[in-house]
């Protein structure tokens, strides 16, 4: 038994160090991801996502050696169901835009993909053209399995793919949970695909997702159904001009379009090209990103001390029980936070001394 850990941990510790010795330095990371090597910036994602301290380390490093180089692209959010066509509509205007010289990625941001086994969203086979393009850089969503985790590195990402030169990011989600919200709070622009569903349009969609859209496109107005769509836009007017705008001076409009038969979407760009102007102008652009930055901190910091708390044995043996007692009513919330706060004093100082 003995002779077996032994053996497994030197097989380890070879190929730790054979990964160590293989690892580009970060100096050579952020050279490579400069040069728009995909093939660098792809391994640096792969750190970005690792869940190993070295890593992590590692990762930190390079995010703050590239931050200069970050912060430049259009950042935008795609929220819909599945099947509204938010694929199909990014393949084509990320087609669009390439046409025009932008360089396009597509993150996701998809809590589900480790349940499910596999990421729903962001998949390269999704996004046919897009996928061959040399200018453009697919990744589909981190299966760390959490939304806090998966936004971290999702936010990690967007920073590395701007440092490699990519002007236009789209973050994609499916909207399960809180994810829309999340995603909402790491781009500048949230724009939230819907269908024109025959009367009724207001029912059936997620409350609070339209006090969050910067914009509303009603899809697959096409055919048959472009009168339908168009009656549902109306509909959704309607609907807006009730809500307070988040911004004084951005009404978010709501736009009707084709995402397979390239119909709205020079509009639509040129939408998103407006408000950015507009709120670079009155200073909103670079207030909402300086805000969401510290709120990135204070989630990573709430993380990282859950993480470190849990990590301290007394408390991982202490902590369900005290739940326990909680859920049953016998000890109140605040007595228990008091008491695995100074469990984790007592079990700290040793350790940090
Ligand atoms: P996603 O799940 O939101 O990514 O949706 P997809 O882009 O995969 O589209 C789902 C289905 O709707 C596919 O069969 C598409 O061909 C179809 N679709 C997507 N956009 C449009 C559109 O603008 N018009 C029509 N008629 N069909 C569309």
């Amino acid at each position: 038994m003995l002779r077996r850990m032994m053996r497994c941990t030197s097989t380890r510790s070879a190929a730790a160090a054979t990964s160590s010795r293989m690892r580009p330095s970060v100096g050579e990371y952020a050279r490579g991801i400069r040069a728009g090597d995909r093939a660098m910036l792809g391994r640096a994602i792969t750190l970005v996502e690792s869940g190993r301290r070295s890593d992590q380390a590692l990762a930190r490093e390079l995010l703050q050696e590239l931050l200069p180089e970050t912060g430049r692209a259009q950042r935008i959010g795609i929220t819909g169901v599945p099947g509204v066509g938010k694929s199909t509509t990014i393949d084509q205007l990320g087609v669009n835009l390439i046409a025009d010289g932008h360089k396009v990625a597509v993150l996701a941001v998809d809590p589900t993909s480790r349940r499910t086994g596999g990421s729903i969203l962001g998949d390269k086979t999704r996004m046919q053209r897009l996928s061959q393009s040399p200018d453009a850089f697919i990744r589909p969503s981190p299966t760390s399995g959490t939304l806090g985790g998966v936004a971290r590195r999702t936010r990690e990402t967007m920073a590395l793919v701007e440092a490699a030169g990519f002007d236009v990011v789209i973050v994609e989600t499916v909207g399960v949970g809180q994810s829309e919200t999340t995603v909402a709070d790491m781009v500048d622009f949230f724009l939230v695909l819907l269908l024109a569903g025959g009367g009724d349009d207001l029912q059936g969609i997620k409350k609070g997702i339209i006090e969050i859209a910067d914009m509303i496109a009603i899809n697959k107005a096409d055919g048959d159904n472009a009168e339908r769509a168009g009656k549902a836009a109306a509909e959704y007017r309607g609907a807006l001009n009730i809500l307070t705008p988040q911004s004084p001076n951005w009404a978010p409009p709501v736009l009707t379009i084709s995402g397979r038969d390239n119909i709205g979407l020079d509009a639509l760009w040129n939408k998103i090209l407006e408000h950015n102007r507009i709120m670079t102008a009155s200073g909103e652009r670079d207030a909402r990103r300086r805000q969401q930055a510290v709120s990135a901190m204070q989630d990573m910091l709430t993380d990282r001390v859950m993480e470190t708390l849990r990590a301290a044995p007394e408390i991982a043996r202490r902590l369900p029980e005290v739940e326990a007692a909680v859920r049953q009513g016998q000890m109140t919330p605040a007595f228990a936070v008091e008491e695995i706060l100074s469990l984790w004093q007592s079990s700290a100082r040793p350790a940090c001394g």
